[in-house]
């Protein structure tokens, strides 16, 4: 962040919690060159932030995936404990009104899950 940038800024707290985790105390939002305040202009850290959360959410919701299954395949039954090429396979596809519910999640090897996929 440019530290020109950091000196016009205003500091605006952020009422805007995601569950669980404590959102960074302030965002800022962009000043135009009177120093008069744009709302809207988000952060560049706070966008940061927000993708780190997603990101880290959906690392999460695999693993509880991984784990439900007992580290099995649920298309061969073969283990995929180690594999780097296992796949969380939606039971009933997205396109099809499946939704990403953990319930329509499953854990299968990447090839059995292209296997699938191409019936
Ligand atoms: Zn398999």
């Amino acid at each position: 962040m440019p530290s020109l940038w950091a000196e016009t800024v205003s500091w605006v707290k952020l009422d805007d919690k995601l569950p669980g985790q404590a959102p960074p105390k302030w965002i800022y939002f962009g000043c135009d060159g009177d120093a008069r305040p744009m709302a809207g202009i988000i952060s560049g850290a706070w966008m940061r932030w927000r993708r780190k959360q997603k990101r880290e959410r959906r690392k999460a919701k695999r693993q509880r995936v991984i784990v439900r299954d007992g580290m099995v395949c649920q298309l061969c039954g073969g283990n995929v404990e180690g594999r780097a090429d296992l796949h969380i396979d939606h039971i009933i596809p997205l396109v099809r009104g499946g939704s990403s519910e953990l319930s329509n999640l499953q854990v299968t090897h990447a090839a059995c899950n292209l296997l699938k996929g191409a019936q």
